[in-house]
């Protein structure tokens, strides 16, 4: 393994010269080497950054100026339109959009989020081709499994390595991949002066979590493709959303989902996705209204399907059971 280097100053050479490596906030060879090992997946080139919203944040810094408008799919992950919105005293535009339909024609930039958080919508790739703006794809849901945002016309690809890319829970982690090297040089040095660099030990958790990622997807796939066809045909179920690939999915309960959510103790009730755990949680307490009040996320862990199912069969008929107006079990 690589050992992890968390030094923050190297010498200079003996002519007084910095080497590759002098500052921790420029470059650090835990950092370089996972970069190297996504860049590779990727298709691209990649740089890390302290977690999803610092890589975020660092792609708007580097592509927008007062006056740009990003038009970015309404049912994205809720926190980057809030950042976006954040923005609007810089002069930062944003408009929503169906990422299902071509994108604005006035959109600068274009966001995209294959598939989507927590809706799990896809973007029309066709028409984001045909569109002049430049084009951002936050792929954390898919991972470069699935889909190369690249491949399909992309400028540049946003990760949460937070999620199944170090594949754990331990690591807050962001990621961008390019092909342009004057978009990377751009970006790198947004990050270097702002400061929003990853730290070499989560650096070192997706050398760890690349190495399991393609068996851990395959994974995840089998489990969460068995449980969306389980929920849809379970009463209590109104719909199920799931592309058929990664491990996220959605289902929506009639009426109140909280005690849903809070009556599994197999799946863990707790936010974010992608770890080898299952964990679910209603997406109304964060979201509010633009999302269905019953829905719910459900991370879809690597253990045994049949223990998930479990759970969430004793979840939802106990919940069913609680309300007068539903059909008895
Ligand atoms: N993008 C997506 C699709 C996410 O789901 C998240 C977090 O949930 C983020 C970005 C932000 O990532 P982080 O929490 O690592 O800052």
């Amino acid at each position: 393994m690589q050992p992890i280097d968390r030094s923050t100053v190297w010498p200079y050479d003996e002519a007084g010269q910095p080497r590759h490596f002098y500052y921790a906030r420029y470059d650090h060879p835990t950092g370089v080497a996972a970069e190297r090992e996504l860049g590779a997946v990727e298709g691209g080139d990649a740089l890390l950054y302290a977690s999803g919203m610092a890589a975020i944040t660092t792609v708007v810094l580097a592509l927008a100026h007062s006056g740009t408008t990003i038009a970015i799919p309404g049912d994205a992950y809720f926190g980057t339109g809030k950042l976006f919105g954040l923005l609007a005293p810089w002069g930062l535009r944003y408009v929503e959009f169906d990422q299902g339909e071509p994108p604005p024609a006035e959109a600068d930039v274009v966001w995209l989020e294959a598939p989507a958080n927590p809706t799990l919508s896809l973007p029309d790739w066709e028409a984001v081709r045909a569109h002049p703006g430049l084009v951002v794809c936050d792929s954390t849901v898919a991972t470069p499994v699935y889909l190369r945002p690249l491949d399909e016309g992309a400028d540049v690809v946003v990760h949460s390595a937070t999620k199944f890319l170090t594949g754990h829970h331990d690591a807050l982690l962001g990621a961008t991949v390019t092909r342009e090297p004057a978009l990377t040089a751009r970006l790198r040095e947004l990050r270097t002066n702002a400061g929003t660099v990853a730290a070499p030990d989560t650096a070192a958790s997706l050398l760890h979590g690349l190495q399991t990622l393609e068996v851990r997807m395959r994974r995840h796939t089998e489990n969460a493709t068995e449980l969306a066809r389980r929920l849809e045909a379970h009463p209590a179920v109104v719909r199920v959303r799931y592309p058929g690939y990664g491990g996220l999915l959605s289902f929506d309960v009639d009426g109140d989902p909280i005690p849903v959510e809070t009556a599994t103790s197999f799946v863990m009730n707790a936010t974010s996705l992608g770890g080898t755990r299952s964990s679910l949680e209603s997406r109304h307490r964060w979201e509010g209204d633009r999302i269905p009040r019953g829905l719910i996320r459900l991370s879809v862990g690597l253990e045994d399907v049949d223990a998930i199912w479990a759970d969430l069969e004793g979840a939802l008929a106990a919940t069913a059971a609680d309300r007068p107006s539903s059909p008895t079990p």
